[in-house]
């Protein structure tokens, strides 16, 4: 690529950061990194009724939590700010300004109600839903009367009848044509400016190469492409990302589980994996590899590989992903950062680093995500017996009868000395005795002792369990 690309994320902060925003932002991200080009992120609150600074707040905190770093923003202000739209008002009105001047914007001094009667009027009539040009035919005069008084009035863009026709990156060539939209409001008569209207001065002052975003927006380009025609601009080039989708095929939302980054953070999904995970939906690396980082990825980062087709959001491939970074992860992260999900009172934390240390890398291949070991945790040091056919079968062995027998003896005498947990010497002296003494072998003895010992018919290396297991616990295991 020629020139650095500009590019932005420009999230509206009008609830928690969604999966899908973070998945536009992570691409911008990504492509700015793939480069050399310049990451933007800017905030749309002109919505005052749904606009929150909670909500930005918990946008910029789970962009960096994700690792998605910004070259210019509102925390980190570059030469074209302001970066919050909400301070941006005066550059909004002094370009609208201008196109009234030039007479391809008007004052339209009607009211909801007005509007509403003419919405209906056309409805009833089958008429498109445009506006009907009423506010138009005010000469300059009676415009500027009007304003004197005190009347407000919005401001709308005069649309030009004509076709329009772009390439999308992603979707191949668009064309809208002539009559799909009517004049419509670029500045409210309160002096908020429209999401069209504002975003397209913003992308273009803060010269935006390219705009990748939710395919949702495809429907807003034409009014775009019209205000950059207006203002003499070349506009950005375009990217529409392909939507998201649940496994109902039907748009993602609530009703398909957790849609905020927030939860998933919460619920103790790794970063990397939900970067590399949503950064699948919609783009194709190109060595068919699943799992990666996003440093890695910028080295194959290009824009041909978006697909069209709607990428279905997987909870269980997610979960998938989130395991392989889980497990690739050294042994003192995984400490530090597991430790943090494991329950207050769980005993884990009783216990000392080095115990922790083993039970998380020996558990490592039954969890996908660190609220999982929750559950093995609390397995080791709670004597409930798990009923099933499989430890009912080795229950019902004689050999194991004589494995519980010795064991409880054993862990008794140990217990009496002082002893909480076996070593591996103590373990081993156990099975060679029930090897060589009672001629106990095969699957007699290791899964007569996994179920001694576990209360399990099956689990990770019984040589490493079997020493994370209080003796208190194996001693009263079972009692056959
Ligand atoms: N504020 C818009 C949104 O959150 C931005 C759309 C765009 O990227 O142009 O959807």
């Amino acid at each position: 690529m020629s020139i650095k690309p500009r590019v932005r994320f420009a999230p509206s902060p009008t609830g928690f950061l969604h999966i899908g925003g973070a998945r536009t932002a992570l691409y911008n991200y990504l492509f700015a990194k793939a480069y050399g080009g310049t990451n933007i992120l800017r905030i749309e609150d002109t919505d005052l009724g749904r606009s929150t600074p909670e909500y930005e707040q918990n946008v910029i905190n789970e962009l960096k939590w994700l690792g998605i770093e910004y070259d210019e923003s509102p925390e980190r202000p570059g030469e074209v700010g302001p970066y919050r739209q909400s301070d941006r008002l005066h550059i909004y009105k002094k370009y609208a300004l201008d196109l009234v001047e030039q007479g391809k914007a008007f004052y339209c001094f009607c009211t909801d109600e007005e509007l509403e009667a003419k919405r209906q009027y056309a409805a009833d009539n089958n008429l498109a839903p445009h506006y009907d040009g009423t506010c138009k035919k005010f000469s300059k005069k009676e415009v500027e009367e009007k304003l004197a008084k005190g009347e407000k009035g919005a401001i709308r863009f005069s649309v030009p009848s004509r076709s329009y026709t772009f390439n999308d990156f992603v979707r191949g060539e668009v064309t809208f044509e002539s009559g799909v939209v009517g004049d419509f409001v670029i500045i409210r008569a309160n002096g908020l400016p429209i999401y069209n209207y504002g975003c397209v001065i913003d992308d273009w002052q803060m010269k935006i190469t390219h705009v990748l975003r939710a395919e949702d927006h495809l429907p807003n380009t034409v009014r775009q492409l019209m205000l950059y025609e207006a203002f003499g601009v070349t506009p950005p080039i375009f990217g529409h990302l392909s939507l998201l989708i649940g496994n109902d095929r039907q748009k993602l939302s609530k009703r398909h589980g957790a849609t905020s980054v927030t939860q998933y953070r919460e619920s103790s999904y790794l970063p990397e994996a939900m970067n590399n995970y949503l950064c699948l939906l919609g783009w194709s690396h190109p060595n068919e590899t699943d799992i990666f980082t996003k440093e890695e990825v910028t080295k194959h980062f290009t824009l041909d590989r978006f697909t069209k087709s709607p990428a279905v959001f997987d909870l269980e491939k997610f979960r998938w992903v989130n395991g392989q970074h889980l497990r690739g992860l050294d042994g003192i992260t995984l400490h530090q950062e597991a430790s943090k999900f494991i329950n207050k009172d769980s005993p884990y934390h009783a216990q000392n680093e080095v115990w922790q240390k083993e039970f998380l890398d020996l558990f490592k291949i039954k969890v996908d995500f660190f609220n999982e070991y929750n559950a093995h945790a609390t397995d080791i040091f709670n004597p409930t017996r798990q009923e099933n056919e499989g430890l009912k079968e080795i229950y019902g062995w004689e050999s194991t009868a004589t494995i519980a027998k010795f064991v409880k003896d054993e862990a008794e005498k140990l217990i009496g000395q002082g002893i909480s947990f076996l070593n591996a010497e103590q373990f081993k002296s156990w099975e060679d005795h029930l090897k060589i003494e009672k001629k106990i072998k095969g699957k007699f003895l290791f899964k007569g002792l996994r179920g001694v010992i576990t209360g399990k018919d099956e689990g990770p290396d019984l040589h490493r369990l079997a020493l994370l297991t209080p003796l208190k616990i194996i001693s009263g295991r079972i009692d056959l």
